[in-house]
């Protein structure tokens, strides 16, 4: 049974910055408050901006002490509306027209101006416009060579720059623009943990990501949104070929029918377990929040639901980057994840089949955890590899605590459910490690003293390391004590 307090919270969280957060001393609230993972959304900001929260997220790094990582957003391939001198009023039965021709970047009354040229091509009578995330919805009715015309279906104000969705057309842009290629490569000079594509339509557009970091000798890992109706198809050999997905709630239900989305949701989730990989639940979790310093109950729910299912990670937009209450709504997200956690998940990474022999050791080391009611299990982990299974087979109660000696990887590390991870010096004795592991976990007060622990790592076999799984007891060390470093 698992414990009746468990004092780490397993799912991750990550809060978007933007104005309402990216100061270094609100950066260190959202961290002191919970924030695993800051995000950079590159749909707004420019270089500047985002590389002042860059470095102060670094600054606290410094001192934190447990560091954040930073995941870099594309824009991918958006389509939106231009620029309006004044905010347009849409009623229902309107007609307007669509012009996606170039010309002036102006709208008037009648005429909404797109940045996609495609767009005539691409469509016809009867099918569906959105903009603004739903908010207003558009039927074609007619098309010319120079435009569309369109009904206005469900009204409202139309302001500058607003997001259109095409749901069910395959839009014809490349999945990476030239934006997102100097976006990504600015990430990765300034040593981003993660890239977060947009808009991913099929595994070929995460190698092509792939492809990228690796010219420029970046070690990002990818999380491929799923966002649209050929991701929502695709996520399988999408997933395979990922470090992870987000399943992007914002844009997905538009694309999709709305009452699609838990499914898919569901299925993703599910389908990450079963493939090992980390999996991000975004957008609107504590919507109401960007104006109220309490969230609804729906939403309450909708978080618990998302730890229940044992999500890696919950992230937040509005709510840190323009609302009212960023903190407390990491407090939230906090609390109701935790107490989610308590009562059990819903187990689906158990299930995983496995052949690989690394992986089939952490699943032996969680079970035998599990079995032994052991406190711990403590991962010694160069490149993060074999943490990565063992957390991703989703421990019921022990947390998992992972050593490396490298700061990229232990940022990395910060994605993954129920993982608290660490740097510390590694020795050339596997034994000189485990101790010095030992040692920060007594330094910390991690674990009370005499703690039955699991410890995955290699072990000297006479000349040869071979990976090991051990039961030992928390003691006391006589070891040089262990240096720790962010
Ligand atoms: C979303 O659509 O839910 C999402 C996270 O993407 P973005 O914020 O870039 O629209």
């Amino acid at each position: 049974m698992p414990p009746e307090f468990t004092p780490f919270r397993k799912t991750k969280i990550i809060c978007t910055i933007g104005p309402a957060t990216s100061s270094l001393k609100m950066l260190r609230e959202l961290a002191e408050a919970g924030m695993n993972i800051a995000r950079l959304n590159m749909s707004h900001g420019d270089h500047a901006s985002h590389l002042e929260v860059i470095r102060n997220i670094k600054n606290l790094n410094k001192t934190a002490a447990n560091p954040v990582a930073l995941l870099l957003d594309t824009q991918g391939p958006e389509i939106r509306t231009g620029e309006v001198k004044e905010h347009l009023t849409l009623n229902v039965g309107d007609v307007v027209e669509i012009n996606a021709g170039g010309g002036e970047d102006i709208e008037s009354k009648s005429v909404i101006k797109v940045n996609y040229r495609d767009l005539i091509k691409d469509m016809k009578p009867g099918d569906r416009i959105t903009v603004d995330n739903g908010l207003i919805n558009l039927d074609v009715i007619e098309k010319s060579a120079f435009g569309l015309k369109c009904r206005v279906v469900d009204g409202g104000v139309l302001k500058s720059r607003r997001h259109i969705n095409l749901p069910g057309i395959r839009v014809n842009l490349p999945a990476i623009t030239a934006k997102d290629e100097a976006d990504i490569v600015f990430g990765i000079k300034n040593e981003v943990d993660f890239i977060a594509l947009s808009f991913v339509r099929s595994a070929a557009d995460v190698e092509e990501c792939k492809r990228i970091i690796a010219r420029h000798r970046g070690h990002a890992q990818v999380i491929a949104k799923i966002e649209d109706h050929y991701g929502a198809q695709n996520y399988r050999e999408i997933t395979a070929v990922s470090a992870g997905v987000m399943v992007a709630r914002g844009d997905l239900g538009v694309e999709v029918p709305i009452e699609e989305l838990p499914i898919l949701q569901r299925r993703i989730v599910k389908e990450c377990a079963m493939q090992g990989k980390r999996v991000i639940i975004a957008t609107h979790l504590l919507e109401s929040m960007i104006e109220n310093p309490l969230p609804t109950r729906a939403e309450t729910t909708d978080v618990a639901n998302a730890a229940y299912e044992e999500a890696d990670a919950v992230m937040l937009s509005g709510e840190t980057t323009v609302g009212k209450y960023p903190v407390k709504a990491v407090q939230f997200l906090d609390k109701i994840t935790r107490r989610s956690e308590m009562s059990g998940g819903i187990g689906w990474a158990r299930t995983r089949p496995v052949t690989d022999p690394k992986a089939q050791l952490a699943r032996a080391a969680v079970e035998l955890a599990e079995n032994i009611k052991a406190g711990a299990i403590i991962v010694i982990t160069r490149r993060g590899v074999m943490a990565d299974h063992v957390t991703s087979f989703h421990p019921i109660y022990p947390v998992v605590l992972a050593f490396t000696n490298m700061s990229n990887i232990r940022r990395k590390m910060m994605i993954h459910r129920g993982c608290l991870p660490f740097r510390i010096e590694f020795s050339n004795d596997p034994e000189k490690t485990i101790r010095n592991a030992f040692q920060l976990v007594r330094s910390r007060n991690l674990l009370p003293e005499g703690t039955t622990v699991v410890v995955v790592s290699d072990i000297l076999a006479g000349e040869s390391r071979v990976d090991a799984v051990q039961v030992r007891q928390l003691e006391s060390g006589t070891a040089a004590k262990g240096k720790e470093e962010t």
